[in-house]
């Protein structure tokens, strides 16, 4: 392959599909329905399925049943109406010399969609009716359509090609197929940006290979290779634009050079700290357990972040309880060490006021220097920013963080808005990341740059409790780096979970009974409503008043839900921490982060309504303390799915491993659902099929990036990354 001569992806994307023989307005309108414009866009729709000829199965063989494809011939077609008013449409579908009858009900369009003459693929269960076998609403492709577009004989191999077609565009596979054929016919030989050595050492074909053989594949066997080199370029694309937008970060940042000191980690309970101590090495002597290993190593990387002038981009991953939280304050105090100030975002308000308690609790006792009071020196002074702030109060704090009163803030949204100023704003924590985007990374990171009298960019950290499997967190934040807390704390005994049937729940009852007769505490969560928060807030009320008459009669029940005043929340949540009731009936506002070691039973209704990882946070609810904790699932699921996501629970407490039952439950839509901008790349990558693809095209990503800073140099790359980028993020990234 001469590369001089070879043709830019780029290139087939300005080359409008009108330029293709036979392709004239009609069909270049329908295919715009599809959003396929130009070449470029035909050669990346895939098709979606295969059908070996040699291998189909013979309508005059087929087993009643059993599902199967067949490939026939439209025979003949009539419509009419069945006795009690529905539409019925017949189809004597012909393949050699065999026929078979097929039914749709309901579906009178397929009338028009199959006409006699027209070629399709049937999938469904023969049967039998009056004797003879028919097949009763297959799913159809149409291949070749009955206005008998022109047919190249040379095109009928063994293999076709599937294409998703267009009923409502009256586009057939059939007829996709040949205008990709064409299209690969005109680009021929297609420019590879990797070099046969990199081929031969990441065992991938090449480019024009690939693309030839996913649409026209001589065997099967021959699309493997192909869709593995077409996965290989979708992340490698991907994670190209991550790096670059980290490169660009960095180039762009004026960071902190924090001045820590790594030997402090290793500070233990019971320590002799003295005078002039770092806070991190007095916390660390205070505290009321030793670091686990992993907490360690991560503080470890974390503070060779700091350390450096390039601002810390860094996500922590760990299970919940494995302890995040105290590893961002280790971090947090760090910052205060040298001079500035620490922030701590956090999506909910209940969230944000419990680490205003638990942080209070643990930075009690550390003070820090302060010329402006008398001696020298005042106690830590940790404030919170919420949106249900009174004006004064708000004020106040506000000028705290702008004087360097405040040394460390907790917030939520509220955090961003503009009049937050601070002096010398060192580190941001943000919890739970899911649930913020990058551009409101962005305007935190910003508070460090404009709206800090120091100017600086803060080194960020970003928290999440809702593990996600290695590959999609490489998808989702490959611009972050990754630290996971793989630890838990000694001590901890597993939560002993189990699904109990609507029957089989006085159970769990019991439990939180003995449990509150023991000491302890309960949570009880109620079934999620779908609506509004209003109306579940109602059901909780309910749910509150049936076990106060009820099951937990006698016991001291509060509530909790998202309807209910900052205050009053806060209230209830105090009094649950301290003990004054024993049983806390929730919403899901529980979800995150709530800390009581106390409370050792969970019990969750209708379950099977939760996602496996919202369950899992809510049961991480329990077992943060010293005795055996126990979760009770209740409820029937009436779905294979919500039978999964229970059954998921009781089988494991790993929320690594939870993460990609679920990534494989639902699909990895959802996960990558908000995250895309621009054009959506990934059209045959999988995040649990190709890891192996991801972590090759990520490594050689880095080393590219790393080489040629910007990709200077790499035109063609560039031009080709464009297309799937939007040009704002375009000019960012590639900005001289
Ligand atoms: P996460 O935020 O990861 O869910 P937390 O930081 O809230 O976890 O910690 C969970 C619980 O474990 C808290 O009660 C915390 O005080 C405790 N904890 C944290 N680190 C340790 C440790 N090294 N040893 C024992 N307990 C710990
Ligand atoms: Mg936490």
């Amino acid at each position: 392959m001469s590369e001089t001569s070879a043709r830019q992806l780029r290139a087939l994307a300005d080359v409008p599909v009108t330029k293709l023989a036979h392709l004239g307005e009609k069909r270049a309108k329908a295919l715009a329905q599809m959003d396929i414009r130009s070449v470029f866009d035909l050669l990346t729709t895939y098709p979606r399925r295969y059908v070996d000829r040699s291998k189909q199965v013979d309508l005059s063989d087929l087993t009643v049943g059993e599902d199967v494809a067949i490939y026939g011939e439209v025979q003949s077609t009539s419509s009419r109406q069945t006795k009690n008013g529905k539409s019925l449409v017949e189809v004597v579908v012909r393949d050699g010399d065999a026929t078979l009858r097929i039914v749709f009900f309901n579906q009178a369009w397929r009338d028009r969609q199959l006409a006699v003459g027209t070629q399709a693929l049937f999938f469904g269960t023969p049967t039998i009716f009056n004797g003879r076998q028919q097949m009763t609403n297959p799913v159809v492709d149409v291949v070749v359509g009955a206005s008998g577009e022109e047919r190249d004989p040379s095109r009928v191999g063994r293999i076709v090609s599937i294409y998703p077609a267009s009923g409502k565009a009256g586009l057939t596979s059939w007829e996709m197929g040949g205008f990709v054929e064409e299209s690969l016919r005109r680009a021929g030989d297609l420019a590879d940006f990797l070099s046969v050595e990199q081929r031969q050492r990441l065992n991938l074909v090449d480019r024009s290979t690939a693309y030839r053989s996913i649409h026209t594949p001589h065997e099967l066997v021959d699309v493997v290779p192909a869709r593995r080199r077409l996965v290989f370029d979708e992340f490698l694309r991907l994670q190209i634009i991550l790096a670059l937008r980290r490169q660009r970060l960095e180039v762009d940042a004026a960071g902190v050079a924090h001045s820590v000191n790594e030997a402090d980690l290793d500070a233990t309970p019971g320590a002799i700290t003295g005078e002039g101590d770092s806070l991190v090495r007095r916390f660390l002597a205070g505290h009321r357990f030793h670091l686990t290993g992993a907490q360690r190593r991560s503080l470890g990387e974390i503070f060779s972040d700091l350390a450096s002038v390039r601002p810390m981009h860094r996500l922590l991953q760990g299970d919940v309880g494995s302890g995040k939280t105290t590893v961002a304050l280790a971090a947090m105090l760090a910052a205060l060490d040298g001079g500035r100030q620490a922030a701590l975002m956090a999506p909910t308000e209940v969230l944000a006021e419990q680490h205003l308690v638990s942080l209070r609790r643990d930075v009690e006792g550390l003070v820090r220097a302060d010329s402006k009071v008398l001696g020298g020196e005042r106690p830590l002074n940790v404030q919170l920013v919420t949106g249900r702030m009174k004006v004064a109060e708000r004020r106040r704090v506000l000028q705290g963080l702008e004087n360097g009163q405040v040394d460390i803030v907790v917030g939520t949204h509220a955090l961003l808005t503009d009049d937050v100023r601070f002096r010398a704003l060192g580190l941001v924590v943000i919890d739970e990341q899911h649930r913020f985007g990058v551009e409101q990374r962005a305007v935190l990171r910003d508070k460090g740059r404009r709206h800090s009298a120091e100017g600086r960019d803060p080194d960020l950290l970003v928290m999440t409790a809702t593990p996600i499997p290695r590959t999609a967190a490489l998808v989702l934040f490959g611009d972050l780096d990754l630290t996971i807390l793989d630890e838990m704390p000694r001590g901890r005994i597993p939560i002993a979970t189990r699904h109990l049937a609507t029957s089989e729940q006085e159970t769990a009852w019991r439990a939180v009974r003995e449990a509150v007769a023991a000491g302890n505490r309960a949570f009880v969560v109620c079934p999620l409503v779908e609506g509004s928060e209003k109306i579940e807030a109602t059901s909780a009320v309910a749910e509150r008043d049936r076990l106060e008459a009820g099951e937990l009669k006698g016991l001291r029940i509060g509530l909790l839900h998202g309807q209910m005043k900052s205050a009053d929340k806060e209230y209830v949540m105090e009094a649950f921490r301290a003990g004054i009731l024993d049983v806390l009936v929730a919403t899901t506002v529980i979800e995150v982060g709530v800390d009581v070691p106390e409370a050792t039973v969970m019990v969750i209704e209708d379950a099977w309504r939760f996602g496996i990882a919202q369950l899992h946070q809510l049961r991480g609810r329990v077992g943060r303390g010293a005795d055996a904790s126990a979760c009770y699932l209740l409820g029937d699921p009436p779905t294979p799915d919500g039978i999964t996501r229970v059954e998921a629970l009781e089988a494991s407490t790993d929320g690594f491993y939870l993460a990609e039952v679920d990534l494989d439950l639902r699909g990895e839509g959802t996960l990558m659902g908000a995250r895309q901008r621009g054009r959506s790349d990934l059209r045959l990558a999988s995040l649990l099929r190709d890891a192996e693809i991801l972590a090759l095209a990520h490594d050689l990503a880095g080393e590219l990036v790393a080489a040629a800073p910007f990709l200077v140099g790499h035109e063609d790359l560039i031009e080709e990354l464009r297309l799937f980028i939007d040009d704002e993020d375009a000019d960012f990234l590639f900005k001289s």
